[in-house]
């Protein structure tokens, strides 16, 4: 893709460096980079980053680590609470319908909606 190969003829691949001292820096590397078998070619693609920014990137990149994780925490508390809140309304829907028994259907007594109209009458 990028037309230039490594020492083994390999072709190169464009990859960032994300070590303290060249954070976000773009260099071609061979495409077995971290493997046993690699040639360990190295070209940088990018000029060397300013002290300030080999200071502030890797600060970044900690805060953002710290964000994701803290980011892991919320989804799985929201999804104990997403479970609860299908608990709740379970809850909540077998209390209506009770109540509706209770109120509408009768008190299981034998009086239905016409025996309570009836003995309403008879009152
Ligand atoms: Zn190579």
């Amino acid at each position: 893709m990028i037309g230039i190969t490594c020492h083994s003829g390999i072709s190169v691949q464009l990859r960032t460096s994300w070590i303290e001292a060249n954070a976000s820096r773009r260099f071609l590397g061979c495409a077995r980079y971290g493997q046993v078998n690699t040639c360990n070619f190295l070209k940088w693609y990018d000029h060397e980053i300013s002290e300030r920014s080999k200071q502030a990137i890797p600060g970044l990149l900690r805060s953002l680590e710290k964000s994701e994780d803290e980011l892991g925490r919320v989804e799985d508390e929201l999804g104990r609470l997403k479970k609860k809140v299908k608990v709740l309304l379970c809850l909540v829907l077998l209390l209506w319908l009770l109540v509706v028994k209770l109120f509408v259907g009768g008190l299981g007594n034998g009086l239905g909606n016409r025996g309570m109209n009836r003995a309403i009458k008879d009152l």
